[in-house]
C-alpha cells in the first residue's frame, strides 16, 4: 500500500517541525508549509489523505483555507486551534473540518488522531461479488445509500456529500428506525470518545440534513431525539 500522506499547514515554525516530525515517525509521508496560498498548491499538486491546518496563518483565514480545500479535495481536515474557545466558534461556522485540536496539544494524540482519519474509508472499494454489490446499496423510500461508490442519491440524482457527512448518513440508514446516539455516531464515523465533540456530531448533521433538503428529500427524515440522538424515519 502506498504511504499516506499529510501536509501539515502551520506557520510557527516550532510547531511545524515538532508535527512534521511525529507524523513521520509514525510512517507517515509528511509535508510541510506555512501559509494558506502555499497549503492550497501543495493541495492541488500532492492530494493529501489528510491536512492539518493552522486556523491562524499568516495570509489567509484557517477557516477560508479548510472550505477551500473541501470544495477541492476529498482529503480530511484536522483544525488547530490556539484556543479551545476557539471549537465552539468553528464548529458554528460550519466550516466543514472534520476534526478539531486546540492548543497546546499532546503529539501524541494528534498522531493518534490522524492515523484514525488514515483509517477511515477513503477511496470506493473495488466492487466484490454481484450480491456483496446488492447488498451494498440501501434503498430508503426516496434515498439510497450505495456503500460502494460511496454515493448518496435522492430521487436517484447525486447528492454532494463530505466524507463525514457521508457515514453519518449510512450508519443511520444501517439502521433505519432506530436511535443512534450522538456518542455512538462518534465512536464510529470519528472512532474517539473525545469529550466535546458531541457537537462536531451536531454540526456535521445539521449541514447533513441541510444538503438532503436542498435535494428534494422528504423521505425519509433524519429527526433529531433531543438530548440523546438522531433516527431516520420513512
Ligand atoms: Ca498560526
Amino acid at each position: 500500500m502506498a504511504e499516506q500522506s499529510v501536509l501539515v499547514v502551520e506557520d510557527t515554525d516550532e510547531i511545524r517541525e515538532l508535527v512534521r516530525t511525529v507524523l513521520t515517525r509514525a510512517g507517515m509521508d509528511v509535508r510541510a508549509v506555512g501559509t494558506g496560498a502555499e497549503a492550497l498548491a501543495e493541495v492541488r499538486r500532492s492530494a493529501p489523505d489528510v491536512v492539518v491546518l493552522d486556523l491562524g496563518l499568516p495570509d489567509a483565514d484557517g477557516t477560508e483555507v479548510c472550505r477551500q480545500i473541501r470544495a477541492e479535495s476529498e482529503c480530511y481536515v484536522l483544525m488547530l486551534t490556539a484556543r479551545a474557545e476557539e471549537v465552539d466558534l468553528l464548529i458554528g461556522l460550519a466550516v466543514g473540518a472534520d476534526g478539531y485540536m486546540s492548543k497546546p496539544f499532546s503529539p501524541r494524540e494528534l498522531v493518534a488522531r490522524v492515523q484514525v482519519m488514515l483509517r477511515r474509508p477513503r477511496v470506493a472499494p473495488a466492487p466484490e461479488a454481484p450480491a456483496a454489490a446488492e447488498d451494498a446499496v440501501r434503498r430508503l423510500a426516496e434515498l439510497e445509500v450505495d456503500e460502494d461508490s460511496r454515493e448518496v442519491r435522492v430521487d436517484g440524482a447525486v447528492v454532494d456529500l463530505t466524507r463525514t457527512e457521508f457515514d453519518l448518513l449510512a450508519a443511520l440508514a444501517s439502521r433505519p428506525g432506530r436511535v443512534l446516539q450522538r456518542e455512538t455516531l462518534l465512536r464510529e464515523v470519528w472512532q474517539t470518545d473525545w469529550e466535546g465533540s458531541v457537537r462536531l456530531v451536531e454540526a456535521h448533521m445539521s449541514n447533513l440534513r441541510r444538503k438532503l433538503q436542498a435535494a428534494g428529500l422528504s423521505s425519509p427524515e433524519i429527526k433529531t431525539v433531543r438530548g440523546v440522538g438522531y433516527r431516520l424515519v420513512a
